[in-house]
């Protein structure tokens, strides 16, 4: 019978890894707090319709990338979220947050699906960190959410990161802009591959970014996105670029650094990790006030978010030496029981231990005593109970010290006495 196998693109992280996953999991909750930022936890699946709306019919995300079903035949079409942040906008309006206070800054860690061509660093399953600071239109609040996920990388000691920024302009501005573009593009057209040519009618701004050499001669001579921006983007754009100094944050203005979803305007960025190849880009974000009127709010409430893609954070952290310490802490006591007779006393033993608090392991494999010391050292046990005949008799027990090889003998009451948590061990 053949073996089942995960789904393609998708990964199992197997004990070895966790280590370092909860490590970056720990910085990112640590730093939201700092910040200020509030975990968020949205359903794995939203109503189609809520996607095409906000990301955008025109993107690859929403135009091939998703993952659509039907649960009921004449139901609703849903779809396993390709992104978090029209889900957390969807819950914001849906709860009435507003109500409670007029700036909610949320976080968030969460699985993703898009239906990508696998390749490294790119999965069809995968995780983002992220935040939304909703209801503020101020510059800083920008400089405040690049400045936590830069925070996060510092943190984390993540060297040779390069962050882009820049303006989009506001929304009009980018209307104006467009329609410069894409007349400038269009005597072009007759040569572009039928992606750019379907990108030119909907989102020619897209065309930016490509990476094709040819495409990219003729962006060249496009019209600047800069000279389309209104005085009071500039001075916004400029604003935050100030807080980001004041924060020593280092960046870098790239003029062709664009977001192609609708919703985007004024400051856009995007962070570059110099260990990735081909899939680079290791986190974005960007102001996004158009969106909540687009999901069906009254008001227009501003936002800014980021989002950083986790694996990719853990293949840049893998390649700079930054998981190699973290290893699983083993256990305090590892029982070592010399008659396998006694087996039902090493278990009542192990379990007062636990349930005092104290990590104990014992052997469930029926292992040799030398078997059962070599597994203690090697999972990087504190000490070695041992547990025989005469042990038993007296009640008192060897409490070996694997790291100096000094050993005492204790009752179980004196050992948890002296390991138990809160009493200076
Ligand atoms: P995006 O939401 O497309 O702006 O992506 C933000 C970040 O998520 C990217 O910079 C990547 O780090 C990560 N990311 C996006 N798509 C994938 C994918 N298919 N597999 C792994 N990481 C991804």
């Amino acid at each position: 019978m053949s073996q089942y196998r995960a789904v393609k693109g998708t990964k199992d992280i197997f004990p070895g890894e966790i280590a370092s996953w909860k490590h970056i999991e720990k910085v990112i909750h640590r730093v939201a707090d700092l910040y200020g930022f509030q975990e968020v936890r949205t359903p794995v699946f939203e109503y189609t319709e809520l996607f095409q709306r906000s990301i955008g019919e025109t993107t690859d995300i929403v135009g091939k990338e998703m993952f659509t079903f039907r649960p009921e035949e004449r139901g609703q079409s849903i779809t396993l979220r390709p992104e978090m942040t029209a889900g957390v906008m969807r819950a914001y309006i849906q709860g009435g947050l507003a109500a409670s206070a007029p700036v909610h800054k949320l976080y968030y860690i969460a699985e993703l699906f898009r239906k990508e061509r696998p390749q490294a660093g790119r999965q069809r399953q995968f995780s983002q960190f992220g935040a939304e600071l909703i209801g503020s239109s101020s510059p800083e609040a920008v400089a405040e959410v690049i400045g936590m996920m830069m925070q996060v990388f510092a943190d984390l000691g993540v060297a040779g990161l390069k962050l882009r920024v820049n303006s989009l302009g506001d929304l009009d501005d980018r209307k104006h802009y467009i329609k410069a573009l894409r007349e400038y593009l269009e005597p072009y057209s007759a040569g572009f591959d039928d992606v750019t040519k379907e990108r030119l009618g909907k989102n020619p701004l897209r065309i930016l970014d490509s990476k094709d050499l040819d495409i990219q001669e003729v962006v060249a001579g496009a019209p600047k996105l800069r000279d389309y921006i209104s005085v009071s983007a500039v001075d916004e754009f400029e604003r935050v670029l100030r807080y980001l100094d004041e924060k020593g944050v280092a960046y870098v203005i790239d003029p062709l650094l664009v977001r192609g979803l609708d919703y985007y305007c004024h400051t856009a960025f995007e962070v570059i990790s110099p260990e990735l190849g081909a899939q680079d880009a290791i986190g974005g974000g960007g102001r996004y006030d158009g969106l909540a009127k687009q999901l069906g709010s009254k008001a227009d409430i501003p936002a800014v978010g980021f989002a950083v893609g986790m694996e990719r954070l853990l293949i840049t952290m893998e390649k700079q030496g930054l998981l190699e310490h973290l290893e699983p802490e083993g256990p305090q006591v590892y029982i070592v029981l010399q008659d396998p007779r006694l087996v039902g006393e090493a278990v009542g033993i192990c379990d007062a231990l636990r349930k005092s608090g104290i990590k104990s392991l014992m052997d469930l494999a029926g292992r040799s005593m030398r078997a059962q010391m070599r597994e203690a050292n090697k999972i990087g046990a504190a000490y070695a109970l041992f547990i025989g005949q005469s042990e038993m008799q007296s009640q008192v027990f060897g409490l070996k010290n694997l790291k100096t090889s000094e050993q005492e003998s204790l009752s179980v009451r004196d050992i948890i006495g002296k390991l138990k948590p809160g009493r200076g061990m």
